[in-house]
This record gives structure tokens, sequence and C-alpha cells, in this order.
């Protein structure tokens, strides 16, 4: 490499991100110490992002540090935390400053608006992967869990379903239409929103809650089977998009809202003697929330359409094209 790995860190990743008054320290030494706020959980969570298989070879640099952020954002968000640090082991076939600038640009910038702190991480050389793992916090014994919803429970989805799973297959050139729909659907895949201040906001109102990466029917599903009930999804109260209604139709939108990946976007569920105090504390227009359904005693994840219960398999990309 041209540029040293010692040069690399310094440049891209040693001021990455905010400064947080409880990093005692960060970048250069062997680990990172941090402080947890007495009476708080560490919550942590990793995901890696592998070229080719997490993203199509080519993306660009800064959606790449934007969404190796945004997943790790959407499991804490989904666990009802407050993120505070995270790590970032990049491996890289090679250093080429354009990309690196883009990526740590499109990372810290993310990490910024959420107060997230780069503290450390690991640098190689080999296939381009990504793996970022981000600790923050939540009051002891607040946090959301999957587990919790009971059979009556209410059923809510944040935002629209299915537009990311849309933006891939037209970066992928499988899906066309129109300009402005098309671009707006590859921002949904590119540069995901992880809903961190809902699900802070959640706590104490959610009985459970999950982040939707595989696929609404898929991760409702895990959260019923999590708290030992099933989940029924009303066809009709999916919440969709404009553009993706627009390129798709209104059947195939519907579909791919129940199967399509990456949107991360939370999937809760709320009993309803605290119906009233959600929609009181926040109102829908402004978090954007859907009823889309109920839990019940039996179990699996079904999606009722006029009263009849349609059966979808676990991955649903067949009913995509
Ligand atoms: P060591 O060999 O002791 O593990 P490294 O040379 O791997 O040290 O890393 C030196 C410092 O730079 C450490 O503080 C490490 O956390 C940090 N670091 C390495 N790679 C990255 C990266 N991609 N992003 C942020 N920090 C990094
Ligand atoms: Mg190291």
């Amino acid at each position: 490499m041209p540029l040293s790995e010692f040069a690399l860190i310094e440049r891209y990743f040693r001021a990455c991100g905010a400064e947080r008054a409880d990093v005692t320290l960060g970048v250069g030494d062997d680990a990172a110490l941090l402080q947890v706020a007495p009476g708080c959980e560490l919550v942590a969570a990793t995901d890696t992002l592998v070229a080719g298989v997490h993203f199509p070879a080519g993306s660009p640099a800064d959606s790449i540090g934007h969404r190796a952020l945004a997943v790790n954002l959407s499991d804490l968000a989904a666990m009802g935390a407050r993120p505070a640090w995270a790590l970032l082991a990049l491996t890289l076939p090679e250093a080429d400053e354009a990309w690196l600038g883009a990526f740590a640009r499109g990372l810290g910038e993310l990490a910024l608006t959420h107060g997230v702190a780069l503290v450390g991480g690991d640098t190689t050389r080999g296939p381009l992967t990504i793996t970022v793992q981000l600790l923050g916090s939540v009051p002891a014994g607040r946090a959301l869990t999957r587990a919790g919803a009971r059979a009556g429970d209410v059923l809510f989805v944040s935002g629209t379903c299915g537009d990311a799973a849309a933006g891939l297959a037209i970066e992928q050139r499988r899906l066309t239409g129109a300009a402005e729909a098309r671009n707006w659907l590859r921002g949904r895949f590119l540069y995901p929103t992880p809903r961190v201040a809902l699900g802070e906001q959640l706590r104490g109102l959610a009985s459970a809650c999950v982040d939707v990466s595989d696929g609404l029917l898929a991760d409702a599903g895990r959260l019923a089977g999590a708290s030992h009930v099933g989940a029924e999804l009303a066809w009709s109260e999916l919440p969709l998009s404009e553009p993706l209604v627009t390129l798709l139709g209104e059947r195939r939108a519907r579909e791919l809202a129940l199967s399509g990946g990456d949107d991360y976007e939370l999937c809760f569920a709320v009993p309803p003697e605290r119906l009233a105090r959600l929609l009181a504390q926040l109102p829908p227009p402004q978090w954007r929330y859907t009823r889309i359904g109920a839990l019940r005693a039996a179990p699996g994840a079904v999606v009722v359409r006029d009263g009849t219960v349609m059966e979808f398999s676990h991955s649903g990309y067949e009913h995509f094209r």
C-alpha cells in the first residue's frame, strides 16, 4: 500500500464521528477505554458487510460507510438503546484514497448525526469486507427485546416497506421505471435511515421490538416467535411508498413490502392498554408508523386479505420477479 496502515488510520479514522466526553481513550492505543454511565446496561451489536454479498461490488463508497454503521444503529434502535461508540474492522483490497475518503465521510456523517464516536478498529488487506461493532447503553432493565409481546398486542411498523429491496433491484438493473421514483428507491437502499429516536421513545410503550432487515413478514415472525405467539398482518394495511407503487403496481409492491429486506424500519408490538399513550406521546404523522396487524395465540406469521389467510413462504424473494 502506498499509504501506510498507520497513516491511513490517522488520516481517515482518528477523528471520525462525534467527540464524546465518555471516551477516556480512543483510536491509537491497544484498546479503547469507555465510561458506561451508572445504572445503565451496555448494549453491543456487530454486523459484517461483504462486497458482492451485502452490497453490489462497485457501490458508492459513502453508501458502504453509511450502511455499515446504519445496520448496527438499527439493531440498537430495536433494543431501545442509545448508541455511543463504534469499532471498525476494515478489510481492503487496496488503499484507494478517493474510496477511503468517501467511505469515511459516509460513516462519519451518520456517526455524527447519532453522536457516535469511532473509538477503534482494525485494518487489514483482503477482499472488501466491513465489520462495525456498535456499543451503546440503555437504563438497566429497560431494553426492548423481541420477547415480551402477548396475544392481542397491536403490531406496528415504522416508515414504508419494500423500498430498499426495490432500490437494490434498480442498482442491479433488474428493475427500471420513472427516474424520480428510481432515484428515491435507490436512496432507500444506499442510505437507509435507522430509527434510533423512535426506538428510544418506545421504551415503556412497546412490549417487543425488532428491526426489519430480512423482510417484514420474516422479522415480524421472529418477534412473534421470541414472544411465543403468532402474528397476523393485514395485507391492505402494509405501508407503501408512492415510488414503490409507481414502479411495481400495488400488488407487487405489497408482496415486496412483506418479503423485501434492508429497509431497517422498526416493527413493534404495543399492548391495547398502552395504545392511547402511544398515540399521544408519539403522534403517527410526526413519527411515521402504521398499524399493520396484531399478535395472536396461534404460532407463525400470516397475512390476511379480505378475511382469508394467505400463507407466504419464509423467503419471500420468490414472490418478486
Ligand atoms: P494493534 O496492532 O495493537 O491491534 P493496530 O495497528 O491494529 O494496533 O491499531 C492501532 C490503533 O488504531 C488502535 O487503537 C486501533 O483500534 C485503531 N484502528 C485500527 N484500524 C482502525 C480503523 N479502521 N478504524 C478505527 N480505528 C482503527
Ligand atoms: Mg489491531
